[in-house]
């Protein structure tokens, strides 16, 4: 892997790609540093081996300049956290850009304007990322976020760069924890899979059942699930059109021996609301009028049998509709038990959208071995795809 060790940043300008894609308040302050937090390390070592850093990232969705979606605005959080001073320049490219990256010296830091008030960035142009290249000697991506864009900052520059680029520090760990799962995980390997659909999971499903020993299906997929093997899901979320697709997963499971773990139970509503009656119905006899919202008792036992033998653990997807308090118990027990299966040795990866919003809600994200910063990044990933970002640097 080529990480930050692999080259010399003495007198030299690094451009760092990073997710400066923070919330603002009203006010324009920063609403959660979590992101430029996460930054620092890279930008830490680079300083301190007596490199300069140009930091690029977009902020927000503006179609051309859009003055509220500044980076300007962020500068301050962003020299506080790091605790140096961060020089900003109201261009990204051009005759200021190119002026204040060549009057920086070794120990500085600082930040071009909002990549996407170009057009040219997500449209990956050539000549834009030519540009940028023309700032800084070496080419560092530490935004797992947006590696799954071929845009000009995340992509199409790095081939400016030949052989002085190289992962961030938080790229690379990103890449080591898919590879921990998908690639040199100690088994027995599970993946937990929840959410609502099986049609935005399925190519995952279809890449993980070559690598994963215990398959864990909660969450609104069950119930296509559940139908296809004849039960009655009620009003339960379904894809009908999905049925014969769910018997072909569990065919296809069974032929490579892989164990599916589904709801035996669940808790089902009489209405589509926190507030709604509760009743626990098997899994496969559901009256008409109730739908199942969260994992029954039973499930939930089962599952953290399998959970605490597993050594890794991949989770993707709540139980239940856990933004609902009523019917959050199952995503709780559940992180309950990943966290303790961890405890106890595991690597556990949780990525991709609504389970990284619940291990944070709940505060598991302390007790799990990592949990992700890409949404679609990460979920391409679990697809089996090379991420366009992450190709740049190892061409
Ligand atoms: P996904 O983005 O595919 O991971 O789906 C996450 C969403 O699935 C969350 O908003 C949950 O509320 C929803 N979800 C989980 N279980 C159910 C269920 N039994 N019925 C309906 N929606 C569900």
């Amino acid at each position: 892997m080529k990480t930050l060790d692999s080259l010399s940043f003495t007198n030299k300008k690094a451009l760092i790609r990073v997710d400066f894609n923070v919330p603002l308040n009203d006010a324009k302050e920063v609403a959660d540093a979590t992101r430029i937090r996460a930054a620092k390390p890279t930008i830490e070592t680079i300083l301190a081996a007596g490199g300069s850093c140009i930091l690029m990232s977009h902020l927000g969705r503006p179609k051309g300049v859009d003055t509220s979606l500044s980076l300007g605005h962020i500068v301050e959080t962003v020299s506080e956290i790091l605790g140096v001073p961060v020089q900003f320049v109201s261009e990204t490219v051009g005759e200021k850009a190119m002026q204040a990256a060549a009057s920086l010296q070794p120990g500085q830091v600082l930040m071009l304007e909002n990549l996407r008030f170009h057009s040219e960035e997500t449209a990956g142009d050539e000549s834009f990322a030519k540009q940028l290249s023309n700032l800084a000697d070496i080419y560092v991506n530490d935004a797992f976020g947006t590696a799954h864009r071929a845009h000009a900052s995340t992509t199409i520059v790095a081939q400016f760069f030949e052989d002085q680029k190289c992962f961030g520090h938080l790229l690379a760990k990103e890449i080591k924890s898919i590879e921990k799962v998908l690639k040199t995980g100690e088994k027995p390997i599970l993946a937990i899979l929840g959410g609502a659909k099986v049609s935005s999971k399925i190519t995952i499903i279809e890449n993980i059942l070559d690598k994963v020993d215990h398959l864990i299906i909660g969450g609104g997929m069950t119930f296509t699930f559940v139908k296809a093997l004849g039960g009655n899901v009620g009003k339960s979320i379904c894809e009908n059109d999905k049925l014969d697709l769910a018997l072909s997963i569990l065919e296809k499971a069974k032929q490579k021996g892989v164990s599916i773990h589904l709801p035996v139970d669940v808790v089902a509503a009489d209405d589509f609301s926190n507030d709604a009656q509760q009743q626990v119905f098997e899994v496969s006899n559901i009256p008409d009028e109730w739908e199942g919202l969260d994992a029954g008792p039973q499930s939930l036992e089962n599952f953290r049998e399998v959970v605490t033998k597993c050594k890794t653990i991949l989770w993707n997807g709540p139980l239940g509709v856990f933004e609902f308090p009523n019917f959050a118990k199952g995503t709780i027990a559940l992180g309950n038990a990943v966290a303790d299966s961890t405890a106890q040795g595991a690597f556990s990866l949780v990525g991709g959208g609504d389970s990284v919003a619940a291990v944070k809600q709940f505060g598991f994200e302390p007790k799990v071995s990592y949990v992700s910063t890409g949404g679609g990044a990460m979920l391409e990933s679990l697809e089996g795809k090379t991420l366009p970002g992450i190709q740049a640097i190892l061409a």
